[in-house]
């Protein structure tokens, strides 16, 4: 079992660009990391008043995108594209976005990063009004409510739809004369534009513009509305205001190191922490080592406000598939070795201090303590660069449920002997908010929605009181 909370989405658009397609394939690779389960793209000829051409595919981009036959069927100047790994909505077929639906003004298409609170509360009130679905996920509750506004246009229609979600979301709206992307009031995931010659381009990351060398413009702000067309880019803001509530987990873990979030670089975020970590605890070691590849930031940090020696300690196999994630009872005694091996020259006979992201269930955080208890470590500290995961994620985030979640159930001093450590310890949520801001967290108004560290929800779980199931 996969033991880390998983990103759920990425999506990428482009206006304005005769390569839509090649475009968005390679900035939907470039946000592989977000969702490798599937993906898809939607494009538009505005010169021609068409249908919309498209694709959809398991897997990964590169192996499913990248064909001239594909390639010359997603024809048209404007595209949009999703990658998924499945939180809301079954991982059936059917669950590809982006979501494509005939309107009365014609055909649109919708791409959804996060998650709705109160999509399963709509949902039940839109199929007693006749709706009927086609797909299990939340996002499509929002073409039905744009299908069922009495409004006029197609930017009122939204709008309306918009005013009816809760939760987390960036979205792109794509149709035969543009692209609309909106940012909900929270701005809970990213969303980013960038210039591309005369395109537009719009991203959950910025390391997407970087591929295709579009330049970067700025972030959507938060509650935003960007009307993308022949007329130029058009910026509304006709949702409620919220305190800004960005996704804190998107530094510690979920985006791109090379990736520019709030003006702020991932992997610098990252870095920090590891320097606020050792600000935090002091320890007599000989080797600091990463648990690759997301602690290796902090590593860095750590190893060098403490001066202890990074080592790559641990060497990660990068072709670790499908299979194996997913391993067969045959191969699952390999456990952590299919990825993880240990650098036995760099252990044995060492103290040494371990830095992983985070800890989820605890399970894989065990067998890396025993892999280098096996290589020959004197001691083992386990240090984490994130505060406990004690709650769960509703905003766009495959968690487990809270009972799975080892710091919800257990002090540190027990899961450290759990995982089999000599020592565990955790960057403070105030050494968090500082690697990222330089100011502690303001426990009134926190600057980022940090639920899964604080149990509290900046956004209402409507489903959840509701007694949906999540
Ligand atoms: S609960 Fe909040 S901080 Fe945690 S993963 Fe979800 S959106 Fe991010």
């Amino acid at each position: 079992m996969f033991d880390k909370f998983t990103e759920e989405c990425g999506i990428f658009g482009i206006f304005g660009s005769k390569d839509s397609a090649i475009n968005t394939t390679l900035g939907l690779h470039a946000l592989q990391h977000r969702g490798q389960e599937a993906a898809g793209i939607v494009t538009f000829d505005s010169n021609v008043i068409a249908n919309p051409n498209f694709h959809f595919a398991d897997g990964l981009v590169a192996d499913n995108f990248t064909s001239q036959e594909i390639l010359k069927k997603l024809t048209g100047d404007i595209a949009i594209g999703h990658v998924r790994y499945s939180t809301a909505g079954k991982k059936t077929a059917q669950n590809y976005q982006p979501i494509i639906a005939e309107l009365d003004l014609g055909f649109i298409a919708v791409a959804h990063n996060g998650n709705l609170t109160n999509a399963k509360t709509l949902r039940s009130k839109l199929i007693k009004r006749g709706a009927i679905f086609q797909t299990t996920m939340d996002t499509e509750v929002i073409l039905h409510l744009i299908a069922l506004s009495s409004k006029n246009s197609l930017n009122e229609k939204i709008i309306e739809a918009v005013e009816q979600i809760q939760g987390a979301f960036s979205l792109l709206v794509i149709h035969k004369n543009g692209i609309i992307a909106i940012r909900d009031s929270y701005g809970v995931r990213p969303l980013s534009i960038a210039q591309l010659g005369d395109s537009i381009a719009i991203a959950s990351e910025t390391c997407a513009f970087d591929i295709i060398g579009a330049k970067f413009q700025r972030d959507l702000a938060n509650g935003e509305m960007l009307i993308i067309s022949n007329n130029g880019l058009e910026s509304l803001f006709p949702f409620a205001k919220k305190p800004s509530k960005f996704c804190i987990f998107e530094y510690v873990y979920f985006s791109r190191p090379d990736s520019i979030l709030q003006g702020r670089n991932v992997y610098q975020v990252r870095k920090n922490i590891g320097i606020e970590l050792a600000k935090e605890i002091k320890i007599d070691a000989d080797v600091v080592v990463p648990i690759p590849d997301s602690g290796v930031p902090a590593a860095i940090g750590f190893s060098m406000q403490s001066k202890i020696p990074f080592e790559l300690g641990i060497i990660r196999n990068h072709y670790v598939g499908r299979t194996f994630i997913e391993p067969t009872d045959r191969i699952r005694h390999f456990g952590v070795k299919l990825k993880h091996n240990a650098n036995f020259e760099i252990i044995n006979n060492k103290r040494v201090i371990l830095i992983d992201d985070s800890i989820v269930r605890g399970t894989t955080s065990k067998k890396i303590v025993q892999m280098i208890r096996d290589a020959g470590a004197k001691e083992i500290f386990m240090l984490i660069a994130s505060p406990p995961t004690i709650s769960p994620c509703f905003y766009g985030v495959d968690t487990p449920d809270k009972k799975d979640l080892i710091a919800s159930q257990m002090t540190n001093d027990e899961i450290c002997k759990v995982i089999g450590a000599d020592r565990l310890f955790y960057v403070s949520i105030d050494g968090l908010y500082r690697a990222i801001t330089q100011t502690n967290r303001d426990n009134n108004q926190p600057q980022f929605c940090d639920a899964c560290f604080s149990d509290q929800y900046p956004i209402n779980l409507t489903d959840l009181k509701n007694n949906y199931e999540r």
